[in-house]
C-alpha cells in the first residue's frame, strides 16, 4: 500500500474525521519531527504509526549547492525500491525559494534536448512521494538555519506531471490544503498531453493551479523535431484546447504560460520568433518564458539570440521573460535533472 492515508486508516480503523485531518496536518507541521513527537494522538497510536508509516518517503543521498546558494539540488532514494530522484530548491526574485519536484522516476517523452529524457521511464511517484520532495526541503531549510519560506512549488522536475494525472491532482490537493501555497504559486508543466490537457478542464478534482506548455516551437516541423510526442496537426489542437481553458478560466490572472527552450541554430531564427508570437497573439492571455540552453551534452548549443528574440516577441505586445539561469554549475537547472540508474 503506497498511501499514507490508506495506511493510516487501516491502522486506525474508524478513526474519526478528525483524526485524518490531524494525521495530514502532523506531516506538514513545523513541530514534529516524527510520529513519535505527534502529542495530538494517544500514545500506543503514535508507536504504532511510527512503526508501520514512514514519515518521509525518501532517503537523501546528497545534495549539491550551487557556489551563490541560490540553488540546491538533492538526489532522493525511495527506501522501498531502489529509484532515485532528484529536486530542486531555488531563491526566487522575491528572495522566497520555489520547490520544483518530480513526478515520475525518468520520462517517456523523450524530448530531445533534455537529460531526463535520456532515462527512460521506470516508474510514476506515489502522491506522498511528490508531497515528500517540498517537506524534505522544508526540513532542510529549517535544520540549516536558511532565511526564506517555500512560497512556490513547479512540477517542472523529472517526468510529465500529465502522464501521471491522479498521482499529481492529489498532491495538489493535498499542497493547497496543508502547505498553505496558493493555486496562483504552484505551476504544473507539461510537453501538451492533449487527453490529459482536456480531461483537466472536466475534472471537478482537478485544482485550477498555473498551467505551462512546452512549447519550444511554434513550428510543427521544428517542434516535431525536438519533441516526439508531437504531431502535424499539434499546434492547431492545442489552440482549439487553450480556447477553452480561457473559456473556463475567464479571469486576467489565468494566463497559459508557454515555455521554450532557445536552442542556437534550431528554433532561435526570426522566422521562429515571428510564428512564436502569431500563435500567442491569436490565442491572447499567453506569456512566454524563454529558456537560454543548459548544456547537457548532446548536439545543441546555447543561443547568441536569447534577447532579439524576446525583444521581438516583446514588440508585438506579448509578456516574455528569460528565465534566470540558476543552478548550472549543480547541474539542476531546467533540462538537466538526470540520475544515473545505479547512482
Ligand atoms: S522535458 Fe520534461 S517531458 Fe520532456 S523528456 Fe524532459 S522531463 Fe520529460
Amino acid at each position: 500500500m503506497k498511501h499514507r492515508v490508506d495506511q493510516f486508516e487501516l491502522l486506525w480503523k474508524n478513526a474519526p474525521s478528525f483524526r485524518k485531518k490531524q494525521f495530514l496536518e502532523a506531516l506538514f507541521s513545523e513541530t514534529f519531527l516524527d510520529f513519535q513527537s505527534v502529542s495530538v494522538f494517544p500514545k500506543e497510536k503514535r508507536e504504532s504509526l511510527a512503526e508501520n508509516i514512514p514519515w518521509m518517503m525518501w532517503k537523501k543521498k546528497y545534495i549539491f549547492s550551487a557556489k551563490a546558494k541560490d540553488t540546491y539540488k538533492a538526489l532522493l532514494v525511495s527506501p522501498d525500491d531502489g529509484v532515485s530522484i532528484e529536486t530542486v530548491l531555488m531563491k526566487n526574485a522575491r528572495g522566497h525559494w520555489t520547490v520544483c519536484v518530480s513526478s515520475q522516476v525518468g520520462c517517456a517523452m523523450k524530448c530531445s534536448f533534455c537529460a531526463t529524457g535520456t532515462m527512460g521511464f521506470s516508474r510514476n511517484l506515489f502522491c506522498d512521494e511528490i508531497v515528500d520532495q517540498y517537506r524534505f526541503w522544508k526540513l532542510f531549510l529549517r535544520e540549516k538555519s536558511i532565511e526564506g519560506e517555500i512560497t512556490n512549488i513547479v512540477y517542472m522536475g523529472m517526468g510529465e506531471p500529465l502522464a501521471n494525472y491522479e498521482e499529481v491532482r492529489s498532491s495538489l490537493q493535498m499542497f493547497l490544503e496543508y502547505a498553505e501555497i496558493g493555486l496562483t504559486r504552484i505551476t504544473v508543466s507539461t510537453v501538451g498531453m492533449l487527453p490529459a490537457l482536456n480531461r483537466l478542464l472536466e475534472d471537478p478534482l482537478w485544482p485550477s493551479v498555473r498551467l505551462a506548455v512546452s512549447l519550444h516551437s511554434a513550428d510543427e516541423k521544428t517542434r516535431k523535431n525536438l519533441m516526439p510526442t508531437s504531431y502535424d496537426g499539434f499546434l492547431e489542437d492545442l489552440f482549439m484546447w487553450a480556447k477553452k481553458y480561457f473559456l473556463l478560466y475567464p479571469e486576467r490572472r489565468r494566463h497559459l504560460t508557454f515555455e521554450y527552450v532557445v536552442l542556437g541554430g534550431v528554433n532561435d531564427t526570426k522566422e521562429h520568433a515571428e510564428k512564436l508570437a502569431l500563435f500567442a497573439q491569436r490565442l491572447g492571455k499567453v506569456r512566454i518564458n524563454l529558456i537560454p540552453w543548459n548544456a547537457t551534452g548532446g548536439h545543441f548549443h546555447s543561443s547568441v539570440n536569447v534577447e532579439a528574440f524576446q525583444s521581438y516577441i516583446k514588440k508585438q505586445g506579448i509578456v516574455v521573460t528569460i528565465r534566470r539561469a540558476m543552478g548550472a554549475d549543480i547541474s539542476g537547472a531546467c533540462g538537466q535533472l538526470v540520475v544515473d540508474k545505479k547512482s
